[in-house]
């Protein structure tokens, strides 16, 4: 593939990524797909530029980053070309420095949040992706918008022209029971058909992201058509308490 040879670290994550790419083969044989329908997203919150190069270089495509600061100080670095994903929390005061920074937000979870990333977008000229964030099961999260609640979310949105809804995401809860998992996937996935078949002005379901490094052949066998892989490829992060928003 190349002869270029990499330092250490840098090679731990090209393996890293040809040993998920091979999971997710695997994962999307097994559900009877192909491995076209499944976006592999790497997840590089706290990752240093250099190695999310390594992974480029191997294959990845797409990536999603979750705190904005961290990310305004990685973008100038990263590879050019890639698909850029917001996936973390946004205030809607943070909105101004992601709108046309990244190709999706994959993070609504409200109608606040919907008005700001409509307006931010309308005055730079853009449209932008994005996908709505459903919490299915983990009441305690605080992210992510109920079941009740996204329909009538979505049709607040609908009225918006430079916000376009894309898709679902989900987070299923941590350290759940497998079998816990793959029923918050097979809901969110039921809702995605659900919202699809209703129609609405505006919103589109064509990407129903779901799944990371420990669940994600789970997801691919409920139907996600995205998933977002950070530890299983670029190695454990350091705790949440050393990073900021
Ligand atoms: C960090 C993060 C991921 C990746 O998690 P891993 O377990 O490291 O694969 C995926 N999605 C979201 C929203 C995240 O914040």
């Amino acid at each position: 593939m190349t002869a270029k040879s990499y330092p250490a670290d840098e090679q731990r994550v090209i393996d890293r990524y040809l040993s998920v790419r091979e999971r997710l083969t695997g994962a999307c044989a097994l559900a009877g797909r192909s491995s076209e329908e499944v976006t592999l997203v790497g997840v590089s919150k706290t990752v240093a530029p250099s190695l999310i190069r390594a992974a480029v270089d191997a294959g990845l495509t797409d990536i999603g980053e979750n705190y904005v600061q961290e990310y305004l100080s990685k973008r100038d670095a990263l590879p050019k070309g890639i698909t850029r994903h917001f996936i973390g929390h946004l205030q809607s005061n943070k909105v101004r420095a992601v709108v046309g920074e990244v190709e999706m937000i994959q993070s609504l979870d409200s109608v606040r949040l919907a008005r700001a990333i409509d307006r931010v977008s309308g005055e730079k000229g853009v449209v932008t992706p994005v996908l709505a964030e459903v919490n299915i099961g983990a009441e305690e999260s605080k992210s992510g918008v109920s079941r009740e609640e996204l329909v009538p979310l979505l049709e607040e949105v609908a009225q918006l022209s430079h916000i376009q809804v894309k898709g679902l995401m989900v987070i299923p809860p941590v350290e759940e029971s497998e079998a816990k998992k793959r029923e918050v996937f097979s809901q969110t996935r039921q809702l995605f058909i659900d919202i699809s078949a209703k129609k609405i002005h505006n919103i589109s379901m064509e990407i129903l992201s779901m799944g990371m490094s420990d669940d994600f052949e789970l997801a691919v066998a409920e139907g996600s058509t995205m998933v977002r892989v950070g530890t299983a490829i670029f190695g454990s992060r350091p705790s949440r308490a050393r990073q900021s928003q």
